[in-house]
């Protein structure tokens, strides 16, 4: 098909819009009425869903979603991974209602012993050994990179271009058009200039990282096993390998952010490919949706850590490692249950065995209209990205960013009921997910790419 026409594209998009409008009017008024919120949404990225309004949720289970005009969707964007449980699984429902309700004690400043089983179910599946607990994905970054400084008594930490880890100042940063670090486009505020704090390259290149670790001044690599933010960037076959052995020849520790790459299995990337992270960092699914993280230490790092005495590194109050809501009562009992009962390794297999069967149903729509596109899958994790073949670094996947054919396509699969992860085009599986769910998803996607190529 080669390039798409962007006539027939604009028009296509013009009618999709359309029709996501008259099929909402109770969505469209409720946001047009939103007065009293900064963007006119609880958070302001929820607005980016293409159609002009995002869609007001009335109830959600499994796989699915009910709007609030009463249209039932396939979710594939699982809450950008944080409902990758599937919206409100039984088993975390029952212990978050006898935590918050039978029980009683939500956050109480004393441990429970959930706690204990929790971190020993983490050690199962990344092999690190000492665990402590966030709220969130971002705070185990940042609080992990604190506590790498501290270790290595250096300044700087290094991260992939085009990377995301959450709201982390020091991870702002891309490799610029001259191949030197500059702050990230659109970055809010930034308390330094994150080029003074971080070192980049781009992912798969391990030339560059070679270089970049050379000046000794690096306590960290921060890196998702294959990026998950900039479409799906697999690894090469030897990368990490190479990036495990770079940073010990350099002193630094590796932190692996397993908040998306959990889609690999169990115990995310880690467990799947044997890999040995110094730190693992996880938030978002494994409370099923109840606000939760974790970061993990290997066993001679945690040893390390305990070792420092209040003055230099004050980890039980104010010396910036942690959260007063951080591992309380219902967010613990939320991850036991998740994890226990939902995110099972049973379940992974099934998950993974529908994702095969989006990638091979999205190829196959590709192959048959000779589509210059890809679909690259992590685990239980699938995506498409308007080019071919799959790009191998965050730079080269921003650069094949389209956002009209973006918009086009969510428009085109909300209208007949999938809902792909704003952003991006990526499509998550969950326990709840049915071949059914993924064979609508494959006709859509199918009339939708026979569209633009009438
Ligand atoms: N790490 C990764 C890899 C992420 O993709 C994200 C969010 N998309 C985060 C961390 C931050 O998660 P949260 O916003 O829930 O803190």
């Amino acid at each position: 098909m080669g390039d798409v026409d962007r006539d027939t594209l604009a028009a296509l998009i013009r009618r999709e819009a359309a029709r996501y409008g008259e099929a909402h009017p109770r969505s469209a008024a409720l946001y047009g009425e939103a007065r009293h919120l900064f963007g006119g949404v609880p958070m302001t990225w929820m607005s980016k869903w293409a159609g002009g309004f995002p869609l007001y949720v009335d109830r959600a289970r499994g796989a699915a979603i009910v709007d609030v005009d009463g249209h039932r969707y396939v979710d594939f964007a699982l809450g950008d991974t944080g409902a990758m449980a599937g919206h409100s699984p039984a088993p975390t429902v029952r212990a978050v209602a006898q935590r918050a309700g039978t029980l009683g004690g939500i956050t109480t400043m004393l441990p429970t012993e959930d706690a204990e089983w929790v971190a020993a179910e983490l050690t199962r599946r990344f092999g690190l050994v000492r665990w402590s607990f966030t709220l969130s994905a971002t705070d185990a970054n940042r609080w992990a990179l604190r506590l790498a400084r501290l270790a290595t008594g250096r300044p700087k930490i290094l991260v992939f271009s085009h990377c995301y880890h959450g709201s982390v100042d020091e991870t702002f940063v891309v490799v610029g058009p001259d191949g030197s670090p500059v702050s990230r486009p659109g970055n809010v505020g930034p308390p330094v200039d994150p080029t003074l704090t971080t070192r980049v390259v781009e992912f798969n290149d391990t030339d560059a990282l070679r270089h970049a670790l050379t000046h000794d001044d690096v306590a960290a690599i921060l890196c998702e096993p294959a990026l998950t933010n900039i479409g799906i960037v697999l690894p090469d076959p030897e990368f990490l390998s190479g990036v495990r052995r770079l940073a010990d020849e350099a002193g630094a520790l590796l932190i692996l952010d397993e908040t998306h790459t959990l889609s690999a299995g169990p115990g995310g990337c880690t467990g799947a490919w044997g890999l040995h992270p110094d730190m693992v960092t996880i938030g978002k699914s494994i409370g099923g949706g109840i606000a939760c993280g974790a970061y993990g230490l290997a066993a001679d790092l945690a040893a390390d850590l305990a070792g420092h005495d209040r003055a230099t590194a004050d980890l039980v109050d104010v010396g910036g490692v942690g959260g007063t809501l951080a591992g309380n009562a219902l967010s613990v009992a939320a991850m036991r249950a998740t994890l226990d009962e939902v995110l099972t390794d049973a379940a992974f297999v099934a998950m993974e065995a529908l994702a095969v069967r989006f990638t091979e149903g999205v190829q196959d729509v590709l192959d048959r209209h000779d589509v210059p596109w890809s679909v690259t899958r992590l685990g239980a994790r699938a995506e498409y990205r308007f080019v071919r073949p799959a790009p191998r670094s965050g730079g080269a996947s921003a650069a094949a960013e389209d956002d009209a054919l973006d918009s086009y396509f969510h428009l085109y699969t909300c209208n007949r009921g999938v809902l792909m992860t704003p952003f991006h085009n990526m499509a998550l599986m969950c326990p709840a997910t049915t071949e059914a769910d993924v064979d609508l998803h494959t006709e859509v996607f199918a009339a939708a790419v026979a569209e633009l190529h009438p």
